[in-house]
Order: C-alpha cells, then structure tokens, then sequence
C-alpha cells in the first residue's frame, strides 16, 4: 500500500487556553511518533490551504462569516514583550479561536479534501490527514466540541462534487457521537455515516434509534467496556452497512478517544484495536472503493495513548 501523510504545521498554530484538552501537543506527539525507521515509506507531502467555498459545501455563509470575524486580532510587539497572553474567543461554551484559527481550520479542510484528490488520482492507496482544529462536532451552524468547521462532511462533498463519488461512507471511532456529521448527512442517502461511541457521554446524541433515512448507524458502548464490545459492534452493526452501502470512497473520522488512557472518556481500546479495525476498513476499501481510504484525526487527548494509536493505525494504512 501507498500511504500519503498531510499535517500542515499551521494546524500547531490554533491556540487553546491552558490546560484546554485539544492542544498543539497532540499533533506534535503525533508528530514525532511518526520520525520512526518505520515510517520512512511514508509519502509526506504539502497539501493546499483550503478555499473557504468549501467551507460552503457543508455550511451557510452566515456561520462562516460568524466563525470569521470571532477570530481576535494577534497581540503585538509591545504587548508581547510585556507578556500579554495570546487574545482567544470563545464561540462554544468549550470552544475557543485564536488568531491563527481560520488559517489553521482553512489548512485542515486543505488537506482532507487533497487527501481525497489524491486518492481518486491515485496518487497514493490511503492517506492520513493530521490536522486540528477537528471537526465532527461541528454542525451546519454550530460550532462545539472543539470543532469550527466538519472536515470529513467537506472531503465526502468535495468527493462526490469533484470527483463524481456517488456513495461515500464516513466511519467515526471517535469515542464521542459525531453529532455534526449525523446533523449534516441524515437526510442524505448517499452518504453512509457509522458510529461507535460511549454513551452515555457528550454530546449525548448517537442513540441505535437515530437512523436517519436509514443512512445513519450509531453503535453505542457503555462506560467501561472495551475490546471485545467494540470489535463485536463493528462487525455487527458497521461492516454490514458498509458491506450493503459500497461506496465509492470510505472517510475515517479518526478520534483515538476510546483508547484506555484517555482523561476524556471511559473505554478500554489499546492500539491493537485502531489496528484490526483499520484491517477491517481497508478490506472493504479494497472490495469497493479501489483501496480509496481517507482517515481524518478527530480527538485523541492523552499524548501517548494517541500517538502509539495513531502509529499502529497508519502503520496498518502502509502495509494492508
Ligand atoms: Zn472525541
């Protein structure tokens, strides 16, 4: 497998306040995992900024206006030297921008919608797209859970307005309900999205019954469970709906959330489940979408537990 790796270093540049669980330092663990022998194959390329119509794919301009002119203007020299903090916004009660946010949530949507340029080029098998702001909280107007802008809803649009996919599936292991890729997609048949997710847990939404027009699949786990629960959801409930759905392109929405270290939630994954499910994905790639897999980063807030899952998941992208 050809696995291609995008992780603009703008994204480092969207400030949270301290002690704000969605920080820089996930993607420069993440980072750094990836400097290892083993990832020499990894194709690293630049991916483009995003053009802020695609912000419109998914989203009414007056939301993006409004996410726009929330960003605070940089502090200057003179406040600098006299150790004024960095001016951030709040735009959710958990929420925040900084002044390279737009830029940052711009270089994100960049990168997933090149990422799915370059698979249906065939530039590469798979690629992963290390980004942040995340995404998959962020409804059509509404921004929350650390998300501005939904960049797996942008790169399934961008699939099917550029490059004619006529079915594309999103797969959330996030361990929190992707609420903003449901809110957009569930009156949509051609777009398939599946969740496994704690509940319950925030943002409270993902329960079995909401199904959309049968399009939405959520496979909710109680607190403490693990492995076993997980890979028994997934292959009951998500690989079915993929398997009947066959689409054109499959999109993870990779949170590494669910992973046992996790300060934010309470299941027990380790790595060698991000793994085997990531095994499982590419399968069905191969079945149908011609090894066409794009994988997102959502969450992940313990910098070990996301960086060892990340690595295992993207060492399973390189090899198939
Ligand atoms: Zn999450």
């Amino acid at each position: 497998m050809s696995t291609r790796l995008y992780n603009p270093s703008i994204c480092l540049e969207h400030l949270t306040p301290p002690g704000h669980p969605e920080r820089p330092d996930r993607l420069r663990a993440l980072n750094s995992a990836l400097e290892g022998d083993e990832f020499y194959r990894l194709d690293r390329a630049e991916a483009p900024m995003g053009e802020e119509e695609a912000i419109l794919y998914v989203h009414p301009e007056s939301y993006a206006e409004r996410i726009r002119t929330a960003i605070p203007r940089e502090i200057d020299e003179e406040e600098r030297e006299s150790g004024h903090p960095q001016r951030l916004t709040r735009v959710d009660s958990d929420t925040v921008v900084s002044p390279k946010s737009w830029k940052a949530a711009l270089a994100a949507i960049g990168a997933s919608n090149a990422a799915v340029d370059t698979v249906f080029a065939g530039e590469a098998d798979n690629v992963f797209v290390a980004v942040r702001p995340p995404g998959h909280h962020a409804e059509r107007d509404r921004a929350m859970g650390f998300c501005l802008f939904n960049n797996a809803a942008i790169a399934a649009r961008h699939a099917q307005r550029r490059h004619g996919a006529e079915r594309v599936a999103i797969i959330d292991w996030d361990v929190h309900h992707g609420n903003g890729t449901q809110d957009i997609f569930q009156s949509d048949p051609t777009v398939l999205y599946c969740s496994t997710h704690q509940m319950p847990l925030y943002p409270g939404t993902g329960a079995k019954d909401e199904t959309g027009v049968g399009n939405i699949v959520n496979a909710p786990l109680s607190p403490g469970t693990g492995s076993r629960e997980f890979r028994e959801a997934f292959t009951s409930r998500v690989l079915p709906a993929l398997d009947d759905f066959r689409p054109d392109l499959i999109i993870i929405s990779a949170g590494f959330d669910a992973h046992h270290r996790d300060p934010l939630a309470e299941l027990n994954l380790d790595e060698g489940d991000f793994d085997w499910a990531t095994g499982k994905l590419m399968d069905r790639a191969e079945r149908f979408s011609a090894n066409r897999l794009v994988s997102i980063l959502e969450g992940g807030y313990d910098l070990q537990g996301l960086s060892q899952s990340a690595a295992a998941h993207i060492t399973r992208l390189m090899k198939g």
